[in-house]
């Protein structure tokens, strides 16, 4: 590895990243940025005034405002495929990505100052790509799913010819024989969109963004995913794009980090004391990740299923779960004092804190793939509940590859969901899948070691850079 972040003639280097602004794509984007910076480059994040990173909180870190990148009413947007692709849109129009860029590169000439070696984007910011090209400056793209999902969302032509898609009331439980363990039901299926265009749009955008890239960096580790990363390499070999298998990238920088410096939102810490006076394994902790959204009906279910499950639970009840409501969501009538003692709802929880807590037992998880990776990390089995887009696949992969999980499916329905916190909390099926993550757990840890996969990947990734 060349040394201390330096390029060949020793002079420091500095990357430039832009991550999408959302939370689940921030966190890993700035956990990257650490990652780099601890191998003495130096890193400038480049944001959208909307969703906003705090720089106080990486004081290592430089930051530039991107302004406009994102204009108001795509901000508003409720839906996120229609924020992404109005992102790319305004960034296209405005050229103010490129003048942003335009402006590190111009900094790079003064005297002492590092030289700018790359853009890492987020897989979906193909218009990010195209303005460090038209610069001259290359580009590495951050995945922030898993490598299953990096391979399905590369298979939609396949799927399509071998008539898989666009599926049917028939053929939703077939087994898709190229991509196990996945079935036609776990797909993100575009034409059950209103505008299939924009939902194959959106799937393309990745696929687009790492054929024009340097290399593909990926939110995933070798003892997680050994055969899907085995097959990326083989697919991007001929490409000329190598991949790098960095995470988890939440505890790649530092194993002591909690997660509070990337939160978007203000963590409720009381649930920590809470979870003190909590019995070992005890407790369900609850959450659905920063997006998702369920029905009145579904929450309701949900608030009696955990009720009547008798065990004790965190619930995250976050601003905007609940489709139709945008404040504080209301309790059913009659559920705190059913569950009096017993529960605790909070709007945002320290999460990776939550999951490292003895006293959590279980996760029910909308399967977000850092929450996924978060639970894998710290040994904890899950509950999934797959929402949309890329959670469908991994909540399959939780439950048949990994077993490490119940999928709860169909119509959320109270009894349904007790009888699977019941598998998962007291069950042998449930203990089971608590052994088998205890010994990921394990070896999660050893990639994360200085002479693990996921530590060697960043060095690699680091000697990659410093030689584009
Ligand atoms: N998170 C958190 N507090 C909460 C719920 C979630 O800090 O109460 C964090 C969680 O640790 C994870 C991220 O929000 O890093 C959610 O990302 P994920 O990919 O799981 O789901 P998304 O929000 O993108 O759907």
């Amino acid at each position: 590895m060349a040394g201390a972040g330096g390029g060949a003639d020793g002079r420091r280097a500095r990357v430039a990243l832009f991550p999408l602004p959302f939370q689940g794509h921030i966190s890993p984007m700035l956990q990257l940025a650490g990652a780099l910076r601890a191998r003495g480059l130096a890193v400038t994040v480049l944001h959208t005034a909307f969703n906003a990173p705090d720089p106080a909180r990486h004081p290592g870190l430089a930051f530039v405002a991107v302004p406009d990148a994102i204009p108001e009413a795509a901000a508003a947007a409720t839906n996120g495929i229609a924020k992404i692709l109005a992102l790319n849109a305004a960034m296209e129009a405005s050229g103010r990505v490129r003048a942003a860029l335009a402006s590190l590169m111009a900094a790079a000439e003064g005297e002492g100052e590092p030289w700018l070696a790359c853009l890492v984007i987020d897989s979906t910011l193909t218009a990010a790509q195209k303005a460090a090209a038209g610069l001259g400056l290359p580009t590495l793209v951050l995945h922030t799913g898993s490598a299953a999902c990096f391979r399905l969302f590369r298979s939609y032509d396949m799927l399509h010819h071998k008539g898989y898609l666009p599926s049917t009331e028939s053929n939703l439980h077939m087994p898709i024989k190229e991509l196990p363990p996945l079935q036609v039901r776990d797909l993100f299926d575009p034409s059950k969109l209103p505008n299939k265009e924009i939902g194959q749009k959106i799937l393309n955008l990745a696929t687009e963004t790492t054929t024009n890239s340097s290399g593909a960096i990926l939110s995933t580790f070798e003892a997680l995913e050994p055969h899907e990363l085995g097959m990326i390499r083989d697919e991007l070999a001929p490409k000329g794009v190598p991949p790098f298998a960095v995470g988890p990238l939440h505890k790649l920088a530092t194993a002591a980090s909690r997660g509070a410096e990337t939160s978007l939102l203000d963590q409720d810490r009381s649930c920590v004391a809470w979870l003190d006076a909590r019995a070992p394994g005890s407790v369900l902790y609850v959450s659905f990740g920063s997006v998702a959204r369920v029905t009145q009906d579904e929450f309701v279910e949900v608030a009696w299923g955990l009720a009547g499950s008798g065990r004790p639970f965190l619930w995250v009840v976050r601003r905007g779960l609940v489709l139709g409501v945008e404040g504080k969501q209301e309790l059913p009538d009659g559920f705190g004092a059913a569950v009096e003692g017993r529960g605790k709802v909070v709007e945002w929880a320290p999460q990776q804190e939550v999951l490292a807590h003895p006293a959590v037992g279980g996760f029910w998880t909308h399967s977000g793939w850092n929450s996924t990776v978060e639970s894998v990390y710290e040994g904890v089995p899950m509950l999934s509940r797959p929402l949309f887009g890329d959670q469908l696949a991994t909540g399959r992969y939780v439950a048949d590859t990994w077993r490490l999980g119940v999928l709860l499916e169909g119509v959320l329905e109270r009894g349904e969901i007790e009888k699977a916190i019941r598998k998962l909390m007291e069950e042998d099926e449930g203990a089971a899948m608590r052994e088998r993550a205890k010994g990921l757990k394990e070896k999660v840890r050893t990639c994360l070691e200085s002479s693990g996969s996921s530590q060697q990947a960043v060095d690699k990734l680091v000697d990659h850079i410093l030689s584009l």
